[in-house]
């Protein structure tokens, strides 16, 4: 991958998708960070569900930190795991109050040592809430990276660093969201509708996608033949005797 290729790619994107940001409801870096805590392993739309109580009864860290876990428990209970994500979220924002009089840091060594912040959380932190050109690395930004040919990367941490060796600097945080409502919208799992995609003259994968679907469609058509001529061939006998 051409990093001018790469760019036309983005180009395209950011056209396709140009208020891309993040779905989480929010309105400062403490709400922010909490939210995507607990967005692990659900969707943004039932964590938006499930914040405006918790925070209604605990709008700050210090109220938070002083929280009852079986209290918290109960309010985020819907985005499951959610004894994992309260005691998280509790000890979280214990760290704040702790370390930080209460405020978001927006250095990544300081976020990472909060309970249940790993990098891809930390990276949407500092992207949303500080602007910083970092990358979160979610399933559907690997997925669309890889099928966009920004990278061959197994990892979260190699496909972050190769997408961010082709993205401008000033389009890094972008890029996370549009590879993410790229990915929701067209480029999906397990099959990418590439028919629809205004990046298809470009992508290295709508060949190797329109090939499978045709070799799919072949296999069918003689599975459909194979069940259908033994049928014929007794019709064929019937008739000529
Ligand atoms: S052409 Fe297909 S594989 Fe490539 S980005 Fe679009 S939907 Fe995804």
């Amino acid at each position: 991958m051409t990093r001018e290729r790469a760019r036309r790619e983005l180009e395209v994107l950011e056209k396709t998708y140009p208020n891309a940001e993040t779905a989480l409801a929010y309105d400062s870096p403490f709400t922010l960070l909490i939210a995507v805590i607990l967005s692990a392993q659900t969707t943004d739309v039932r964590v938006n569900l499930t914040t405006p109580q918790l925070f209604a009864r605990y709008p700050t860290a210090q109220a938070l930190a002083s929280a009852s876990q079986s209290d918290v428990e109960a309010i985020v209970k819907s985005t499951g795991f959610f004894r994992m994500k309260a005691k998280n979220i509790i000890a979280a924002a214990q760290g704040l109050v702790e370390r930080h009089g209460g405020e978001v840091p927006g250095d990544r060594e300081a976020l990472e040592a909060l309970p249940g912040v790993g990098r891809k959380t930390a990276n949407v932190v500092l992207s949303v809430a500080f602007e910083a050109p970092e990358l979160a690395v979610d399933t559907h930004v690997f997925r669309v990276a890889h099928r966009l040919g920004f990278t061959l990367g197994t990892t979260p941490r190699q496909v972050e660093e190769d997408v961010v060796k082709l993205v401008a600097r000033d389009k890094v945080r972008h890029a996370h969201h549009w590879l993410i409502l790229h990915g929701r919208a067209i480029c999906k799992a397990p099959v990418p509708l590439c028919a629809k995609c205004p990046v298809r003259e470009l992508c290295p994968s709508a060949p190797i996608v329109a090939r499978a679907l045709r070799d799919k469609v072949s296999a069918r058509a003689l599975g459909a033949v194979g069940r259908g001529a033994p049928a014929a061939a007794t019709r064929h006998r019937g008739q000529s005797s």
